[in-house]
Order: structure tokens, then C-alpha cells, then sequence
């Protein structure tokens, strides 16, 4: 069977390996396209799609947002997004700047707690600088002994150096997908811990504001979450996506290409995604059919 990957973070965010670097392990595992959708950024894009074409490896372009909906924390993953649209730099260059904000603040409660960490000390790429790479610094100057305990003891919601980040409201977030010509997709449902009837409600909800998929294929979904995803999917015409969420680092829940417990995401998921991508007919150029809310097949 072939396999794609439309969940997978590299090193402009918090992942470990480069976009170069994750080409070429997909090549090695058979992979027939992937998305690489870092956190908060678009900066693997364009040059991604350079790599692929090398590579005979479709890309898909692709962004994973947090948002919040009232006190519920989630993750929307938004694909095809045109990575010029001046709304969309505009939004993310301002999450970026939240971002760094937050990184000080963070920075200032550690130094409080006599650990000597500047802002310097963090990656300062293109892309996307948090908590993954706090915790990646104090592991690397022997503060703590993994960044698992980073996250224990300073990082994690109440840990002693936590600052809360501003988030996006979903809605907001989800017109700025779409406005960027993207679809958004709500991804893996699973980490929400919520029982049947309030996801059925969420993912109503999110249609109702133009979500175009959701993520069914995840290591965090469980069996019976899956099941009811897809019958979700499968009411209100939704697109079925997956990934693994490969964020390069050992011990990750899956290895690119699988959705958890040696799963494969079936490149079976690729046509119709594409086909919603797909450019507009070029006549009657009346409107943006890429953005009408057409029912879906
Ligand atoms: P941030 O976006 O800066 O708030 O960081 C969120 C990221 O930190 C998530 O995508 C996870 O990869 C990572 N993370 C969150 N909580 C933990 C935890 N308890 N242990 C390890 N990594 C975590
Ligand atoms: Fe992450
Ligand atoms: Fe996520
Ligand atoms: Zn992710």
C-alpha cells in the first residue's frame, strides 16, 4: 500500500530533522506526497515544494494553528494555503511576536528561579520558537535531565515557569485559513478527551464555520474515536485526512507514514483532498470556487 503523510513538523518548529532531511526519509519509507504543517508557520514553503519536485514527492502546503474555543484547547491543520497571502503573514507574524512574548516571560520566571537562560539561547530561526525548545536548552545545559522533566517541573500548564499564551478563537482562526485560500482541519480530535456527544456537537459547530476535514487518521485516535470520526466525515461530507505527527525525535509516537500501532495513512485520503485543492475552472472567472462551500461527494 502507499503512504502519505499530511501531519509532520520539522525543525522551524519543533521538530528535529530539517525539511531536506524529512524528503528524504520519506523516500526511504515509500511515501508518495506529505505535508509538513509546523506549528504557528509557513517558512518550510515554497522551498519545500522545490524538494519534493526533486524528489517526484507531491507536497501538500500545510499549517497546524492552536486555537481555543472557550476553555477547549485545539489544533487546526490548514492545507493548500496560498503562503503569500497578506492576511495570513500578517496573522502569523503577529502569533510569532505573541510567541517570543511569551517565550520572555517564561525566560524571566527561570531566571527568578536562579536559571541563567537568555532569549539568545533559543534557536532564532524563520519559524516558530516555544516551549519544546526551552525545554531542548535547559536539557543541553544539565538544568534538568530530559526535556520531559523540562516540561514536568517548569514548562507544563502550572509548572513553576508557565505563562499562558494568547490564542487564537477558532472561528478566527479557521477565516484565516480559508481566507488564505486553505481548508482548515480540525486535527486530532482524540487529544480533546471529550465523550461522543460533545465532539459530534464540536465538529458540528466547526462545519457550520467551514471546516473542511478532519484528522481520522492520528496516533492519539483512539479505535472508537476513529470509528465515529469517520461517520461524522461521512455525514456532513468531510474530508478524511491523517498523519502521524512525526515530530523526528526518538521515542515519536509514530514513524512517518503511520497513524499509530504500525497503522498506515493510506494514500487512498490524497485524491479527494487534492481534488478540493484543485484550482478553479478557469472560466466563468466570477468567483473563487476553491472558497464556495459546494457539497462535497
Ligand atoms: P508551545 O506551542 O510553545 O506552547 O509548546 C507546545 C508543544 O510543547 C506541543 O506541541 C508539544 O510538542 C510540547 N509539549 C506540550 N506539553 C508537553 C509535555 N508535558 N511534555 C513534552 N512536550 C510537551
Ligand atoms: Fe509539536
Ligand atoms: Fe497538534
Ligand atoms: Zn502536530
Amino acid at each position: 500500500m502507499s503512504l502519505i503523510d499530511l501531519h509532520i513538523h520539522s525543525t522551524l518548529s519543533d521538530g528535529t530533522l530539517s525539511p531536506e532531511e524529512i524528503v528524504s526519509l520519506a523516500k526511504e519509507r515509500g511515501l508518495v506526497a506529505l505535508s509538513i504543517t509546523d506549528h504557528d508557520t509557513l517558512a518550510a514553503y515554497p522551498a519545500l515544494h522545490q524538494l519534493g519536485q526533486a524528489q517526484g514527492l507531491e507536497i501538500i502546503t500545510g499549517i497546524e494553528v492552536t486555537a481555543h474555543q472557550d476553555d477547549l484547547s485545539l489544533h487546526l491543520l490548514g492545507y493548500g494555503l496560498d503562503p503569500q497571502s497578506l492576511g495570513l503573514t500578517t496573522a502569523l507574524d503577529e502569533i510569532q511576536e505573541a510567541r517570543q512574548e511569551r517565550n520572555r516571560g517564561i525566560i524571566a520566571r527561570l531566571n527568578d528561579l536562579n536559571i541563567p537562560l537568555r532569549l539568545e539561547d533559543l534557536p532564532n530561526h524563520q519559524g516558530q520558537t516555544g516551549r519544546p525548545h526551552i525545554a531542548r536548552a535547559l536539557t543541553l545545559r544539565g538544568v534538568v535531565r530530559s526535556e520531559q522533566e523540562a516540561f514536568a517541573r517548569f514548562l507544563r500548564k502550572d509548572g513553576a515557569a508557565y505563562v499562558k499564551r494568547q490564542l487564537l478563537p477558532v472561528r478566527q482562526a479557521m477565516a484565516m485559513i480559508i481566507e488564505a485560500g486553505g481548508l482548515p482541519v480540525l486535527a486530532h480530535p482524540g487529544t480533546m478527551k471529550l465523550h461522543e456527544a460533545a465532539l459530534a456537537r464540536l465538529v458540528n459547530e466547526l462545519k457550520d464555520q467551514g471546516l473542511a476535514g478532519i484528522e481520522v487518521h492520528h496516533p492519539m485516535n483512539g479505535e472508537n474515536t476513529r470509528h465515529l470520526l469517520r461517520k461524522l466525515c461521512q455525514t456532513l461530507g468531510l474530508l478524511v485526512t491523517g498523519g502521524s505527527d512525526f515530530h523526528g525525535r526518538e521515542g515519536d509516537r509514530a514513524p512517518l507514514g503511520e497513524s499509530g500501532g504500525r497503522r498506515p495513512v493510506p494514500a487512498a485520503l490524497l485524491p479527494p483532498l487534492s481534488a478540493r485543492l484543485g484550482q478553479p475552472l478557469p472560466s466563468p472567472p466570477l468567483s473563487d470556487t476553491r472558497h464556495a462551500h459546494h457539497p462535497h461527494r
